[in-house]
């Protein structure tokens, strides 16, 4: 034992025997090459962040499946006006007067819609109108880009024989639906808020317009609730004034009209959080309100129904066929119809629902099956999407091996793998998400409120990787220093704990990647481990450009550092100042002072 002791203490102080790998030209040679590979890597990552967003934004339309139309029903109703109040939460709708005077009418009913995830307006819009939610529907961003493929109560109100409005300010109701047999009174308008200029008498100007055709559906939407939410919060006194403006449209939209004929629906597409903002899991993101008045809607019917339950309840009520692709029931329950027309309403929306979910399931298995009953298929669709999950998470293991040996070379080449790197790399990894979490940010998109929001999360992502690396290298440098086996410079361990780094992201990547894959079609990866994965790529690239500054700023500070040394110390070359191992010791700007004491002591 006191042998082997001795032999370890040997090893440590004749560096020269030992260091060979790391030391000299071939230790840079090699830390330069790894920071190449580093720098690769990160640059991989951000590339691969943005690449999957837009993946994300534009998923395979997987559940557009060539199914048949569905069956019409009686007619309820001889109209129905549907008006959609952007961000509105329940719980504001509730005290609005207008909204809360129509609720106590004998003839209405004030429920709550849950939202899809992501909370956000175009699928929410899409689901409300179509019946499908974000996943069935290929539109889970506001950016989705396209032409909605799935049916949508436009194109079934128009085989009908009858006709569609759509009124208000919003933009591009005619080329994301190419709505048939529909007058559009609508005012393209900037997605951008922060340019953001009240317009509501325009808005209701155009709603007159279109309330004033002689369609049987008409479609409302009025934008300002949730922009005033989005600036100053869904409490604010603006996002109030807003929303009592718009009550105010409703109030005037119901006299017009005669309920005992028509029915007058008002809903929004997504809540907003206490502080502005939704797209997210959030409670308040993921509640809309639902009032239905008029007629055909049995009073006082209560509970929480989804968002794609609208759209076939509005079919309903018309006596249209459903929208073939929706996943959503009509509020059988809420309507105030005969036992009959209640029978037929049921049995021809859940034989319509029953083909969609046979052509679902066949998709998911690739083979065809046989029909069946609601109940049974969705069971059915579910343990197929299970199977379907797990068979695809075992395909894509050759990929993951290949994204770890990618990483795993890295951390070889760069030195990642050395025991005080390794905690270099762990501590920045932690370093990087406790500045993120403590600078605000969590993992939701309902943070994302405003456009300049991202902007802020990019200088976040930034300095938390610029911070992680340092902390993380200094760490490194310090144990190896600490623990007598400083033979690396400061440089060389920025580039090996930064590669460790790396390799611990890449653990998340490579799980996400196992999980749901990079391209998306029948499921879309949930929000929460999708943004980390999302900001750890971020953080593989800003950490990489971090690390190549810190490696370039400490390899000039010991430059520097031997100049000076070396006008005391004429003609010693920097390879044998290398190999003595003792300049090197922590390298950077700190740790060159100690260097100067050893080189000049000697
Ligand atoms: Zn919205």
């Amino acid at each position: 034992m006191p042998h082997q002791s001795s032999d370890f203490e040997g090893a440590s102080m004749s560096e020269t025997d030992q260091a060979v790998p790391d030391s000299g030209d071939r230790g840079r040679a090699r830390a330069a090459i790894g920071l190449c590979l580093v720098l690769a890597i990160g640059l991989a990552g951000i590339w691969l962040a943005g690449w999957t967003r837009s993946n994300y934004a534009n998923p395979e339309r997987f559940y557009q499946h060539d199914l048949p139309p569905a069956e019409r029903t009686p007619a309820i109703s001889e109209r129905v006006v549907l008006v959609l109040i952007d961000g509105l939460r329940d719980d504001v709708a509730r005290q609005l007067p207008q909204m809360s005077a129509l609720a106590r009418r004998p003839d209405s009913a004030f429920r709550r819609s849950v939202t899809g995830v992501p909370s956000l307006s175009r699928p929410g819009a899409i689901a409300v109108l179509c019946g499908s939610g974000p996943e069935q529907s290929g539109f889970p961003l506001n950016e989705s880009g396209g032409v909605v493929g799935v049916e949508c109560l436009f194109d079934t109100v128009a085989d009908a024989g009858r006709t569609s409005a759509i009124g208000g300010v919003g933009e591009g109701f005619e080329a994301r639906f190419h709505p048939p047999r529909t007058r559009v009174f609508a005012r393209h308008r900037s997605d951008d808020v922060s340019a953001y200029v009240p317009d509501d008498p325009e808005s209701y100007q155009l709603a007159k317009e279109a309330l004033g055709t002689d369609a049987s559906f008409v479609y409302l939407y009025f934008p300002d609730v949730d922009e005033e939410s989005h600036l100053s919060g869904p409490f604010s006194p603006q996002a109030q004034d807003a929303a009592k403006t718009v009550d105010g449209f409703i109030g005037a939209i119901a006299a017009s009209m005669d309920l005992s004929k028509q029915t007058l629906i008002v809903t929004s597409d997504h809540g907003h959080r206490d502080k502005g903002g939704h797209g997210g899991y959030e409670y308040a993101s993921r509640r809309s309100p639902l009032l239905m008045v008029g007629k055909g809607i049995a009073g006082g019917s209560t509970g929480d129904v989804s968002q794609t339950d609208i759209a076939p309840t509005v079919a309903a009520l018309l006596g249209v066929a459903r929208p073939r692709h929706a996943e959503g029931m009509p509020l059988v329950g809420g309507l105030d119809v005969d036992a009959e027309t209640a029978a037929a309403i049921r049995s021809a929306h859940e034989a319509a629902l029953a083909r969609k979910l046979q052509a679902d399931l066949a998709a998911l298995e690739g083979r065809p099956v046989s029909p069946g009953e609601v109940g049974i298929l969705r069971k059915l669709v579910d343990e197929a999407g299970w199977a379907r999950g797990v068979r695809e998470a075992f395909g894509r293991v050759p990929g993951a091996i290949a994204i770890a040996a990618i990483l795993a070379v890295s951390m070889a080449i760069s030195g990642g793998f050395r025991r005080e790197d390794l905690l270099g790399g762990a501590v920045a990894a932690g370093v990087f998400a406790f500045v993120i979490w403590a600078t605000g940010w969590r993992l939701t998109i309902s943070q994302f409120n405003v456009s300049s929001d991202e902007g802020r999360l990019t200088v976040s992502l930034i300095a938390a990787s610029a911070v992680a690396v340092l902390v993380g290298s200094l760490l490194a440098a310090g144990v190896a220093r600490s623990s007598g086996r400083a033979r690396a410079t400061f440089g060389r361990h920025v580039v090996a704990a930064t590669s460790a780094a790396q390799g611990f992201a890449g653990i998340l990547l490579v799980w996400m990647f196992v999980y749901y894959g990079l391209k998306y079609s029948w499921r879309l990866p949930d929000l929460r481990p999708g943004l980390a994965t999302f900001w750890a790529m971020y953080a593989m690239g800003f950490s990489a450009l971090a690390a190549a500054v810190l490696w370039g700023v400490s390899g000039l500070a010991r430059r520097m550092v031997r100049k000076g040394a070396g006008s005391e110390e004429e003609g010693k070359s920097e390879a044998g100042a290398t190999a003595s191992g003792a300049p090197e010791g922590l390298g950077g700007t700190d740790t060159d002072a100690s260097g100067v004491t050893r080189e000049s002591n000697r």
